[in-house]
């Protein structure tokens, strides 16, 4: 097992959305490190059942959480997402979809969902 603390984040390869979501996750979770998945609008990926994408994240998830031990995985949906357009509430809807769809993987993980604002500011989804 690897040194330290790890969690995982299924995040947009968007740049502005990688640190505000590390940072926020390091403090909010007390972890050393954050395990990075990405795709464009990973949110939109797992909520419309894109297979070939959604098997890809499940392997990257797997690998966090069964190698490097994490017990926490995030998925985010954020402003002015380029991969998956849309406003606010199709993007926090986005979120609790692929957050069933993580959680049908069966994985002894704890999911959050996240929506990173305009100001890059992070909020947890309910
Ligand atoms: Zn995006």
């Amino acid at each position: 097992m690897a040194h330290g603390k790890f969690a995982t984040v299924i995040n947009c390869m968007d740049g502005r959305t990688q640190l505000p979501v590390e940072t926020w996750m390091m403090r909010t979770f007390g972890v050393d490190y954050v395990d990075t998945v990405t795709e464009p609008g990973p949110n939109g990926i797992l909520a419309k059942g894109d297979q070939r994408h959604t098997e890809i994240i499940k392997e990257m998830v797997e690998i966090s959480v069964k190698k490097h031990g994490s017990h926490c995985v995030v998925i985010v949906g954020h402003y002015d997402c380029a991969g998956n357009p849309g406003p606010k509430e199709m993007q926090v809807d986005h979120v609790k979809k692929a957050m069933e769809v993580v959680r049908s993987w069966g994985l002894d993980v704890h999911l959050h969902g996240v929506y990173v604002d305009e100001f890059w500011m992070v909020h947890p989804i309910e």
